[in-house]
């Protein structure tokens, strides 16, 4: 059941805010956090569902304990790194006594270390390869969470976990999916992150992976094929950011970005190869877009337009976009981003509310994204009011109330407090607006 454009999306009316946008954002940030420490112990391993389901055993970062880890590193970063200038805007929410708590890192670091090592004795067998949904992910953070500490050993081992999945990936390239949540280029993003860390570090810290990450680019564009680049997930061919073409181009133009000296040394047929299917890839998706208004979830589907989410549609478009006119310099997929950010602002508001895979958070990224290019402060202003959609009674009553047939409780997130539908996605995207460095699972 997909509802009409006109039940799913909140349409704003209110005009563009004036006010101080980081005060009050930030204020936001420290009431979720405060909401999400009273509800989410230190180490907890399960998903905090909403009521109506038994709560269990989930370590993914997509819904469940994954996600918290994330959001210690996360703040870790966001408390190191926030220039003096903006530290002025961010007090409020907080009182005289919380204030220097909240802007201590060593208290995050430890929050990360208990949480970490809470999953790491958890872990069993498992055939998720993807930095979404498999172990490999909390790894991966815990390589960052030991960087941090300079417990060599122990990054290591880190590391190793997560690269151990490369051999089998590589000799058996057609067992697993193509796509970013489950698939190959999802483990592919985990390559890129420690990549982009670690391969200008020293000594046992310096991991240099360009040929890994060339390795798997072949792999990806094997499996989707050359000229128009089809994502297969089951039996349709998808288009977006979690489970489509989207997402893999994502992927493929950060590995390119990272390593593209080395990709025209190693094989310059493939990486011009490469290239081109991309480009011609998102020249028919803009096609798409421009006639459809959207572009929609799958070839197979090609007049169903109303879903404007991460996974589904232009939020996850503007992205690669965005990234592909910075390596073709092509004003086409820039005019193109600009052209879907206006589109997204007048449907993206949508009543599922919450998270980053298919909620309002999630779609303020491509304005963020877009505004750090142009400097165009529109774009922050909107970016502004899909991050205060709580704050707005007008928007939040009509999430808290919207009928979504796929939940278990009207109004509500499956998954609370998750990285990917919950607040810790929220609070990243508030976190970026004040200070940005990268949309979860698809930037690095
Ligand atoms: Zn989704």
């Amino acid at each position: 059941m997909q509802g009409t454009l006109r039940e799913t999306q909140i349409h704003l009316t209110n005009p563009l805010p004036e006010e101080n946008l980081i005060q009050n954002v930030f204020e936001s940030l420290v009431r979720e956090f405060k909401e999400f420490r009273a509800n989410v112990p230190i180490g907890c391993i399960t998903n905090k569902c909403s009521s109506k389901q038994k709560e269990q055993q989930d370590l993914s970062m997509f819904c469940g304990a994954g996600g918290y880890l994330y959001l210690y590193l996360r703040i870790y970063e966001f408390v190191q790194t926030l220039p003096e200038e903006l530290q002025f805007f961010c007090t409020s929410g907080l009182s005289d006594s919380e204030l220097p708590e909240f802007y201590n890192p060593q208290i995050y670091l430890d929050l990360a270390e208990q949480q970490f090592d809470a999953m790491k004795i958890q872990f069993k067998k498992e055939r998720n390869i993807s930095f979404l949904m498999s172990n490999s992910a909390t790894y991966l953070l815990g390589a960052d969470l030991y960087f941090i500490k300079k417990d060599k050993e122990n990054f290591s081992k880190c590391i190793a976990q997560v690269l151990s999945i490369f051999a089998n990936i590589m000799a058996n390239p057609h067992y697993f999916q193509q796509e970013l949540l489950y698939g190959i280029p999802g483990y592919l993003y985990m390559f890129l992150w420690i990549n982009k860390r670690y391969s200008k570090e020293e000594g046992s810290y310096q991991l240099d992976l360009r040929s890994h990450i060339f390795n798997l680019c072949k792999v990806i564009v094997g499996n989707c094929g050359q000229g128009i680049m089809k994502c297969k997930f089951y039996d349709q061919t998808y288009f977006g950011g979690a489970h489509g073409i989207l997402g893999v181009i994502q992927i493929l133009l950060l590995s390119y970005e990272q390593g593209k000296d080395y990709f025209h040394l190693k094989d310059e047929k493939f990486t011009l190869k490469m290239l081109e299917s991309i480009s011609l890839t998102l020249d028919y998706l803009l096609k798409i877009y421009y006639k459809e208004g959207n572009i929609p979830p799958s070839a197979e589907d090609l007049f169903s337009t109303e879903l404007y989410q991460f996974c589904h549609g232009i939020p996850g478009a503007i992205t690669p976009f965005l990234k592909a006119y910075e390596i073709f310099n092509k004003k086409d997929y820039l005019n193109g981003a600009i052209h879907m950010s206006e589109t997204l602002y007048k449907y993206g508001m949508i009543k599922k509310g919450y998270g980053i895979c298919h909620g309002i958070p999630g779609n303020s990224y491509g304005f963020m994204q877009i505004y750090n290019l142009t400097k165009n402060e529109k774009l922050q202003k909107y970016a502004y009011q899909f991050l205060q959609y709580k704050q707005n009674p007008h928007v939040f009553n009509e999430v808290k109330n919207f009928q979504f047939y796929d939940r278990f409780v009207v109004g509500m997130s499956d998954n609370p407090f998750s990285l990917m539908l919950g607040s810790v996605g929220d609070m990243c995207a508030m976190m970026d607006f004040i200070n940005y460095k990268r949309m979860p699972g698809y930037e690095i």
